[in-house]
């Protein structure tokens, strides 16, 4: 354990505000005295009541504070409920009580928790009263931090925890679980075992460079770095569609007036509980919505107010719908198939053209007033785009574009494989320098040159593979990972 793990932190675990009820956690070496000294309690279930003065033994510092030996009575991983009081004594709350004694806690530390009554007075006074018995307050993420500092998960599964927290849909949450439980982090700690031992046998070469013997076995070196490499590769191309699933897809709504833009949004929205919320740094210009659909979060862009702004909001407006186009991970291409197709369609359907997109012919209710068979036929190459008709009116075809949204970006397929879905950045940064260091190696390999070189290349690759797990961890990457999280976690 570093210095830093062993000061005593606390925060409120649950999210600020009204509610049914509030937990305050506590983590570190102070954790079952401050228990001790601000709990009076008994069993629940049993009823059991301590004697002598609940937990406590009775006596007073010279403060005139209780003081404790007090746990004797109190059970790890136990629920007790009882009176919650400031350190004179003074009532706080009626609540639970939960002692999880080192080194079985999320933290693998001293973990105490206060489930009280959820008044936001109540649990900022439980908290100064912890304060004062010597606890600070918890950072962003700490609680978490030293989860993977004492060796309770790695990083993926940290990450994965941030994850499970912030998922926004079906699919997000499924990825985030799988990496929480070790899923990303048991084939890359493999892959970096078969390195670390091809690794073993160079270092054997490099040491004993007078035995004229093959100590390596080139070709087998050779395959073992041509499979990790093509394995690293599978999951950089795995890292998009990962990220899609994490941060849900970016979405564009294309169409000419009144072709039902609008209307397919409500409609959308209205299948799925929508939240209305606008990007940081855009205010009135482009309105995200964002909702689920086919298990997917849709971050949709509803560009229509931007054609009728005037002037320099104009400008501006084009010029972020443009930007919003460019980063879209998808385009809805939104056709009338009840009116005539014009010069304005043409237009929608070759800027789609350019990105993944579906076309939709809406307004599939009324009796269609064209083909679009060979037009649409001419806009779409392979496996960019896809057609649908559908009813934002009625409904119909809504359901065809649910199905169809994983399938066209592989998921259904790639969640029944064994594929890893890295998802983070970091990630796929790390497995880029792997593979470029194996790269090396393995033309070192080819041209022969010297052990100890091949040697240190492989000690680099697995080095950066070590960095997606957190078996070797810098501050600034752990930085980054905990300072996503809420206090309290
Ligand atoms: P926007 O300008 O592209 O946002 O189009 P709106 O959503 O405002 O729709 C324009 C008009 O078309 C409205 O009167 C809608 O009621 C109508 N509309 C939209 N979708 C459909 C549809 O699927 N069928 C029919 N019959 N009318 C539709």
């Amino acid at each position: 354990m570093n210095s830093q793990t062993s000061e005593t932190i606390a925060a409120l675990a649950t999210p600020p505000g009204e509610g049914g009820v509030a937990v305050v956690r506590v983590s570190g070496p102070l954790a079952p005295e401050i228990l001790g000294k601000m709990f009076q309690g008994s069993f629940v279930g049993a009823n059991l009541v301590f004697a002598r003065n609940g937990i406590h033994d009775g006596r007073t510092d010279p403060d005139g504070h209780r003081q404790g030996s007090p746990l004797q009575d109190f059970d790890s991983h136990r629920l007790y409920y009882g009176k919650i009081l400031s350190p004179s004594g003074a009532l706080l709350d009626q609540g639970l009580a939960v002692w999880m004694k080192a080194p079985r806690s999320f933290t693998g530390e001293e973990v105490v928790e206060l489930h009280l009554h959820g008044g936001p007075l109540i649990a900022r006074k439980v908290l100064e009263a912890i304060f004062e018995l010597g606890a600070r307050p918890a950072k962003a993420g700490e609680f978490t931090e030293r989860a993977f500092l004492n060796g309770k998960m790695d990083l993926t599964q940290a990450e994965a925890v941030a994850d499970m927290i912030a998922a926004k849909s079906e699919r997000a949450l499924r990825l985030a679980q799988s990496q929480w439980q070790g899923e990303l982090s048991a084939p890359v700690g493999r892959l970096r075992a078969s390195l670390l031992d091809l690794l073993v046998n160079l270092e054997a070469a490099v040491d004993f460079p007078e035995e004229d013997i093959e100590i390596i076995d080139r070709d087998g070196a050779g395959k073992l770095l041509q499979d990790s490499i093509r394995q690293i590769e599978a999951w950089i191309s795995d890292y998009e569609t990962g990220r899609l699933i994490r941060e849900g897809l970016s979405v564009v709504l294309l169409g000419k007036p009144n072709v039902g833009k609008s209307s397919l949004l409500n409609r959308l929205a209205k299948e799925e509980a929508a939240i209305v919320h606008s990007e940081p740094g855009t205010t009135r210009d482009a309105i995200e919505r964002a909702f689920q659909l086919g298990g997917l979060t849709l971050k949709v862009v509803d560009t229509a107010g931007i054609r009728e702004a005037r002037g320099e909001v104009e400008r501006v407006g084009i010029e972020r719908s443009k930007r919003w186009f460019e980063k879209a991970d998808l385009v809805l291409a939104l056709f009338d198939s009840s009116a005539p197709f014009t010069e304005e369609d043409r237009q929608v359907a070759g800027l789609a053209s350019t990105k993944r997109a579906f076309f939709i012919l809406n307004k599939a209710d009324l009796p269609p007033a064209w083909d679009p068979s060979p037009l649409l036929s001419f806009y779409i190459k392979d496996g960019m785009g896809q057609v649908l008709s559908l009813s934002a009116k009625t409904g119909a075809g809504i359901q065809d574009l649910e199905e169809a949204l994983p399938s066209f970006f592989g998921l259904n397929a790639l969640e029944k494989s064994d594929h890893l879905l890295l998802n983070q950045l970091r990630h796929k940064k790390a497995l880029q320098d792997a593979r470029a260091s194996l790269e090396r190696a393995q033309e070192g390999l080819r041209k022969r040159l010297s052990p100890d070189l091949i040697a240190a290349e492989l000690m680099a690759g697995s080095h950066h593979l070590g960095e997606i797990i957190g078996e070797l961890n810098t501050d600034q990457i752990l930085e980054e990972i905990f300072s996503r999280f809420c206090i309290g976690k």
